[in-house]
């Protein structure tokens, strides 16, 4: 009978997948993508992460999201579900809402949304019908696909009206946001960024929304961190909803949340379920929860300071070393370097960087005059750099590898040299989860 099964050999002894022996390690079932895992793992460890939406999650935020979790379905809500069962996910999506609401002053939170893209559906979907307008960031100018990019669906079914920063600072132009408003009347104002280096003034924002009567919706996916740690004033305060990753600054699992008040909890939490998603991921909720545990304590409150102070002194040593940084600087966790002033390109930039062992992502900088696919900049964050324990002076040291490199970026011998001092390098700072 268990020859009739379909299966593989291994170890002389059949296996069948069917049944699959579950005391059997990922390794010995999928020798293939564990090892891919294994050189994951390895790459980062041994090199420079510098990518701004990328950090190292902790061990318990793992552990959390590796569980049995994944294996039931929760549709509806705590207490309200489709399916039986529910009364241990129900302890844990409970406590997650409860635990985003504490962390920041908010009266509703939906720990749903799968991601920072469905958070920001959830929000379009119950306050906009096809065909409004919304007005948002700009993507060449540090906006998000799903604020209103042609090819998103946010592009697709709504009327997307776009501001910028001024061309001479770099900085939000809330002249332009209110000549827009005014003009185009939105039904939603969106502020938040994915590639923004400065602090954004939610309420200037939200007195613009106020005075064109337009709902007034912050996506702080970036900052989320820098929010929770009391670093960037709180959208909270001054928005209708609030929507979020917990992957970034937050350092939480790969997902995302909404925020809101209580009066409109309902209409958003339909939204979510039955409206755009079914079974939600337990797993991921589970270590949402945790993650918002940890960004509560003083600890997280030091860490994320110190990305800021990380952000500062890396952002010093490449403007010494030559290259400019859009508005001059940073207040937060991330930099848009242009590199063209050092005779570069983005896309050459990240790939002479990405082969040194230093990994960031080429980006457009405001008032680019570049194409998307090979931009004048490259985004640099220190979040995950900082989570490894890097301070200051180490920071000093990251800024003059970036700048060897991108002195010679088609000199072998030279990324040779800096990926060889990064790998000893970072044999002396731990990853969670890894060492
Ligand atoms: C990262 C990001 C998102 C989307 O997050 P995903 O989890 O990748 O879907 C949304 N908004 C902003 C501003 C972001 O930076």
């Amino acid at each position: 009978m268990e020859d009739d099964l379909p299966g593989i050999e291994r170890n002389g002894k059949k296996i069948n997948m069917a049944s699959c022996d579950q005391t059997d390690s990922l390794q010995q079932n999928d020798p293939l993508i564990w090892n891919a895992i294994q050189d994951e793992r390895t790459r980062q460890k041994q090199g420079l992460e510098l990518i701004a939406s990328e950090n190292y999650t902790s061990a318990a935020v793992m552990e959390a999201a590796g569980t049995i979790l994944t294996n039931k379905y929760a549709e509806g809500y705590p207490g309200r579900r489709y399916y039986g069962g529910c009364e241990f996910v129900d302890v844990i999506e409970a406590e997650a809402r409860k635990r985003a609401c504490d962390l920041f002053g908010a009266e509703h939170a939906n720990v749903q949304p799968h991601a920072g893209s469905q958070a920001n559906m959830s929000v379009y979907l119950t306050v906009l019908k096809p065909g409004d307008t919304f007005l948002a960031m700009d993507l060449a100018h540090g906006g998000h696909l799903t604020h209103g990019m042609h090819l998103n669906f946010s592009g697709q079914l709504y009327n997307a009206i776009h501001y910028g920063v001024s061309e001479k600072t770099h900085q939000i132009d809330f002249d332009h946001v209110a000549k827009l408003a005014r003009e185009h009347k939105p039904k939603l104002i969106i502020a938040g960024a994915s590639a923004y280096p400065r602090e954004i003034d939610h309420p200037k924002f939200a007195e613009i929304a106020k005075e064109v009567g337009a709902i007034f919706m912050v996506d702080m996916a970036h900052y989320a961190g820098l929010v929770a740690a009391g670093l960037h004033n709180n959208p909270v305060e001054v928005a209708d909803y609030v929507t979020s990753t917990s992957h970034k600054t937050l350092r939480g699992p790969r997902s995302g949340f909404v925020l809101t008040k209580k009066d409109n909890a309902k209409a958003l939490d339909r939204t979510v379920f039955p409206g755009m998603q079914g079974g939600p991921l337990v797993h991921i909720i589970a270590g949402k929860a945790v993650c918002f545990k940890e960004a509560a304590l003083p600890e997280f409150k030091v860490y994320a300071q110190q990305i800021i102070n990380n952000a500062k002194a890396l952002a010093e040593v490449l403007m010494n070393g030559g290259i400019q940084l859009a508005s001059g600087g940073t207040d937060n966790h991330l930099m848009l370097a242009d590199v063209t002033a050092i005779g570069l390109t983005g896309k050459i930039a990240e790939e002479a960087l990405d082969r040194a062992g230093i990994t960031v992502n080429k980006n457009m900088i405001p008032y680019d005059q570049r194409k998307p696919l090979d931009p004048s900049g490259i985004r640099i964050g220190t979040a995950a750099l900082t989570t490894r324990g890097m301070k200051e002076e180490e920071m000093k040291k990251v800024g003059d590898w970036i700048l060897t490199v991108l002195k010679s970026p088609e000199d072998a011998s030279v990324t040779e040299k800096v990926i060889g001092e990064i790998h000893e390098f970072t044999k002396d700072y731990s990853v969670p989860g890894i060492d």
